[in-house]
């Protein structure tokens, strides 16, 4: 649910008021001179170990910076452990690009003007500002993201609303610290609820970082000194118990500016009194995960013990490794991950985006390890862009790697929440904390795209267009400018140009994405690459205004293969994954003509496998290189060339040569048989959207005629691959899954020898638990008790006592003659029981008829009940059910045969 308790608060019409107007360079180095502005053909050079040293020019390292206490930004301050990276303060970078354009639209959509939207934003009788009336979550969420907003793009109205926000909250400290709504002094069990403070001092601390603003510090100091004064048990305690995390960044934040011990003191009272991380997993709420996973490594800057550190990576493996079977970075969480609920339907809140995004962003800087910042692009150009529509007017509660419709009708059998999930809209009420929320996504993002380092340096963390402006060097410092030139992650060239007033020696740091299996760089005319394994590498030299470097990434198409999902697999390129792209008829269902709310519907066929299994066929492996970024020739050896692709299997591609041009597919099952599209795009397109994406791939594949929603217009689950297909092989055209926001990107393969997939049966019922699935009683899955949690199941909850049904239409009539149900009961724990009797009617004409001549109808629990009866000629068939008194019941499988 959209987290919380509501307080009462008016609806506003606002449409009426408003708007109706770490690895590796391996051996196999190459230096080599040439032009950095490409083209020039070059001698590779064999050269040894991960460090460069170009006498006169430059030395590259590979190497992160060092944790120390050192730099121009603010350090970890002892005994706090030291991390290599700094923040720099909000309007040190100046995004450009796609990003500019991503965030004109936040400023003129959704988040900038929310508050014309929200009732829960409505200055007049918010809680934040008049702690006599009530409020909760949604402004404190919506300021932090609109906050930094104004910050990175300098919109006039963004800040001055932004501004009016904060001193008004800043006005509303009480003698004790506490500020904000007076009733949540005791909301929770007659304490305090702390959570909606969390995000609050994130929005307090960029504007400090951003103003200077000398409230600010003594504003926190006496509200946590308040959090100090509470005993362990409010410390656990409804959302904020999983969430403590923020709050301890905050604590450190604090500490690390004024030296108060006793803020660490709290620190300890956090981590003690708050959900449990250390020794497993305490919650499977999606945002509760996104947020909270991170808390022991934080307490571990502090606790100096290395279980922290290894408790937060082993539950990123364990969330994933259940749940994150999929591409776009997130995990399946349409509220709580659910055993049984992994397929690539399932979805990730918002919400756990920009969260996951955050923490991603977090955890780079305290450890230096470039997976972190890998898996923050995957999730901010694979899944946040489709979070939203084109125009970013409106948004959705969950976003898909598999979607093919998203309309506003609940989903039962794929997601847990009784409200629809899937249609972009305002969702004031609806949706409530996502759109709220989501302002923070690209904001943040654009603020760690750089970093300082302890070393006085600077970090190309992540790579988009952007100006940095930063101290450097040794001593003082002296502040310099680096312009970002790239159209990252569509391209793999990203160019960046020195101004400083004078020259001046600085480590600058350049991080390796583990997709890229090499780099090469160029400092004006001198160029280096090297294979590689993610990680940074160091460029340490004396630099002087007007120096250019050119990185370059070359990208090759790949697959993951989804093992634990049916052997699916999904295209990437660099850091992009590719979906199908399916026509979307974009349908208004509410708002206005300037601010409509949208259902969005397939136009063009979905239930595509991909043909990999080229091996030997004529024409197989069409590889196309794409594009010469520098140098030429051909070769396998060092970075001159790597232009032949090795298909595995047979299919070969072949580049047309040179650091960048790529053949298709390198290793197994790979790239075979993609072919990269330039796509010519007006000027300033947005590259998230069907139009306006520079970069298409061409695949080919059948279609698997018995992949078909299910009953609930939900793209059916999937079955196991390769899946036979005998329709023919088509050329179909793949898109960057954040520029479609219908999408499949787990694919099916199909082979003439693979498995059958069954048809769907439709199934229906009087009646489903928003919780349960329609789908599950036929999902094939068997129980190993009638009280199984682990997989998914079907009940009439709560309904108790009454007569129901579940239908099935098998989608043809067949002779029947027998049902096995296999009931679900989960006495000791919940009020689903057997029922007291039931039985199966068959749909005859319009009539619907009991079986004749059945035996006995069982009710056993933990085994399958089993009914044969005179056979019937049937294509609808029901179980009726009658649910003993006081209690309801459910179904885990059903068959008809
Ligand atoms: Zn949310």
């Amino acid at each position: 649910m959209p987290d919380a308790p509501v307080e009462g608060m008016p609806r506003r019409d606002f449409l009426a008021a408003t708007l109706a107007a770490t690895g590796g360079l391996a051996a196999g180095m190459t230096a080599t001179p040439a032009d950095a502005a490409g083209a020039q053909p070059t001698d590779p050079v064999k050269a040894g170990p991960t460090v460069r040293d170009i006498p006169g020019q430059f030395t590259l390292t590979q190497s992160m910076p060092p944790a120390t206490r050192g730099g121009h930004y603010v350090a970890n301050r002892a005994p706090l452990q030291p991390v290599p990276f700094q923040k720099l303060p909000p309007g040190a970078i100046e995004p450009r690009g796609w990003l500019a354009h991503q965030l004109d639209l936040q400023v003129h959509g959704l988040c900038g003007r929310y508050d014309e939207i929200s009732d829960f934003l409505d200055y007049s009788t918010n809680g934040w500002v008049d702690p006599a009336k009530g409020a909760w979550e949604e402004l404190p969420y919506w300021l932090r993201g609109l906050g930094d907003l104004g910050y990175v793009t300098s919109d006039a109205a963004v800040l001055s609303k932004a501004e009016r926000w904060i001193h008004g909250i800043l006005a509303t400290q009480a003698a004790d610290g506490w500020f904000g709504p007076e009733r949540l002094r005791t909301s929770l069990e007659n304490g305090p609820d702390f959570w909606p403070g969390m995000p609050l001092l994130a929005a307090f601390r960029s504007w400090y970082e951003y103003s200077g603003d000398e409230r600010v510090i003594p504003f926190m100091t006496r509200y946590l000194q308040f959090q100090n004064t509470q005993p362990a048990e409010v410390f656990n305690r409804s959302w904020g118990a999983f969430r403590w995390g923020d709050n301890i960044d905050s604590a450190y934040w604090l500490y690390n500016r004024t030296g108060d011990a006793w803020l660490l003191d709290l620190v300890h009272k956090m981590h003690a009194g708050s959900a449990d991380y250390t020794d497993g997993i305490p919650t499977w709420h999606n945002v509760n995960l996104a947020q909270g996973f991170r808390e022991p490594l934080q307490y571990g800057l502090l606790a100096r013990n290395e279980k922290y550190r290894a408790a937060t990576y082993g539950n990123y493996s364990t969330i994933m490794g259940l749940y994150g079977q999929f591409p776009g970075g997130g995990f399946a969480g349409d509220e709580n991950s659910r055993p049984g609920f992994g397929d690539p339907r399932q979805g990730f809140e918002t919400c756990g985006i920009v969260e996951l995004m955050h923490t991603f962003e977090l955890l780079t800087r305290f450890t230096g390890d470039t997976d972190w910042t890998d898996r923050c692009e995957e999730l901010a150009f694979n899944s946040l862009p489709a979070s939203y529509d084109p125009r970013q007017q409106v948004m959705h509660y969950i976003t898909c790697a598999n979607s093919v419709q998203l309309d506003d009708t609940v989903k039962h059998g794929q997601f847990q929440n009784g409200f629809a999930m899937q249609a972009y809209k305002y969702g004031v009420h609806q949706y409530r904390c996502c759109p709220h929320n989501y302002g923070m996504g690209w904001p943040y993002y654009a603020q760690e795209l750089w970093l300082a380092t302890t070393d006085n340096g600077l970090a190309a963390s992540m790579y988009a267009a952007s100006k940095v402006t930063a101290k450097v060097g040794p001593g003082s410092g002296t502040e310099v400018s680096v312009v970002q030139e790239t159209e990252y992650p569509f391209d793999e060239t990203i160019t960046f140009t020195v101004q400083a007033p004078h020259s001046t020696r600085f480590p600058f740091y350049l991080r390796v994405p583990g997709w890229a299996s090499e780099f090469s760089v160029a400092i004006n005319s001198t160029r280096t690459s090297a294979k590689a394994q993610g990680g940074w590498i160091r460029l340490d030299r004396t630099w002087h205004p007007g120096d250019r470097v050119q990185l370059v990434l070359p990208m090759r198409v790949t697959t993951r293969t989804w093992t634990e999902n049916q052997n699916t697999i999904s295209v990437d390129r660099g850091p992009l994954t590719y979906s199908l792209a399916i026509d979307e008829r974009y349908e208004m269902i509410g708002g206005t003509d300037d601010w409509p709310e949208l259902a969005v519907y397939p136009e063009s066929p979905w239930n595509y496998g991909l043909v990999t299994d080229t091996g030997g066929l004529p024409g197989a492996g069409r590889g196309v290189g794409d594009g010469a970024a520098v140098g030429g020739g051909v070769g396998d050896g060092g970075l001159g060339g790597r232009g032949v692709g090795d298909g595995g299997l047979g299919g070969r591609g072949v580049g047309d040569g040179g650091l960048g041009g790529r053949g298709v597919g390198d290793g197994g099952m790979g790239g075979r048989g993609f072919e990269v599209v330039r796509r010519k795009v007006a000027d300033g397109a947005d590259p998230f959207t069907r139009e306006g994406t520079p970069v298409e791939l061409k695949a080919r594949g059948r279609r698997i005629v018995e992949w078909e929603t299910d009953s609930e217009d939900v793209v059916g689950l999937l079955q196991a691959s390769p899946a036979r297909s005998d329709q023919p092989v088509e050329d179909v055209t793949l898109i960057p899954m954040g520029a479609a926001r219908l999408r499949i990107s787990s694919f099916p393969t199909v082979a003439p020898d693979g498995t059958q997939w069954r048809r769907r049966t439709r199934v229906t019922a009087s009646h489903v638990n928003d919780g349960d699935s329609l789908e599950a009683a036929d999902d094939g899955r068997d129980p190993v008790s009638s009280a199984d949690q682990s997989i998914p199941r079907f009940t009439w909850w709560d309904r108790r006592g009454t007569t129901e049904w579940i239908e099935y239409d098998l989608r043809e009539s067949r002779e029947i003659s027998q049902a096995s149900v296999y009931w679900f009961d989960d006495t000791g724990s919940g009020q689903c029981r057997v029922p007291s009797s039931w039985r199966v009617l068959w749909l005859d004409g319009d009539s619907w008829r009991p079986v004749d001549q059945p035996t006995q109808y069982g009710v056993l629990p933990d085994a399958f009940n089993t009914v044969r009866f005179a056979p019937v000629q049937a294509q609808r068939l029901r179980v009726e059910a009658v649910l003993r008194q006081t209690f309801s019941g459910g179904i885990f499988s059903l068959r008809f045969s």
